[in-house]
């Protein structure tokens, strides 16, 4: 999802000690993210379109907050979000694969801003059609990076399991290791 893309734009040291690399704020990772989005040859964006990516990724990122924890947004979460939606235009098209009918939304005009409501777009349509109790955080604390939990208990704890999850695995087995010596003075 484009929302949970642009979120995990903050890249923490998750091996190491959590040191934070805001890729949003590198001009050539932000065209290489752009083109993976499917937003491809853009121009660099302007300083205000700049601002406004970041504005969008932290209301997001409150918004996603909020939801996961009260399950509703504000009102002014809502107007936030119906602002940042009005700069792009989105186009239905419906095309049938074998028997199967697909409707898909293609953005009309590909720019910054139209990426932006792309953004507003999909968290949008989690707050509608998705469940707020599958958004997780990283539970390694070096990481924090948001994922959804489509285990059917939620037990998903790690963006990655073999990557945070075997990390904290090997962290807590070396905690373990080294408290034991004291407890048996
Ligand atoms: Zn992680």
């Amino acid at each position: 999802m484009l929302w949970i893309e642009l979120l995990n734009s903050e890249w923490r040291d998750w091996k190491g000690d959590g040191h934070l690399t805001d890729k949003l704020a590198e001009a050539e990772w932000r065209l290489k993210f752009a083109a993976h989005l499917g937003w491809g040859a853009l121009q660099e964006p302007s300083e205000a379109q700049v601002e406004r990516l970041f504005r969008v990724r932290a209301g997001i990122q409150a918004m996603a907050r909020a939801l996961q924890q009260d399950g509703v947004l504000s009102t002014d979460a809502i107007e936030c979000l119906n602002d940042w939606m009005a700069a792009g235009e989105f186009r239905r098209q419906l095309t049938k694969q074998e028997d199967r009918l697909i409707l898909t939304e293609e953005t009309v005009h590909k720019n910054w801003d139209s990426l932006n409501a792309a953004f507003a777009d999909s968290f949008a349509r989690f707050a509608t059609e998705g469940d707020p109790a599958r958004i997780k955080y990283c539970d390694n604390p070096n990481c924090l990076w948001v994922f959804l939990d489509e285990t059917r208990n939620r037990t998903k704890r790690y963006c990655d399991d073999k990557l945070c999850g075997n990390l904290m695995k090997v962290r807590r087995f070396r905690a373990k290791n080294k408290r034991e010596p004291h407890e048996q003075n």
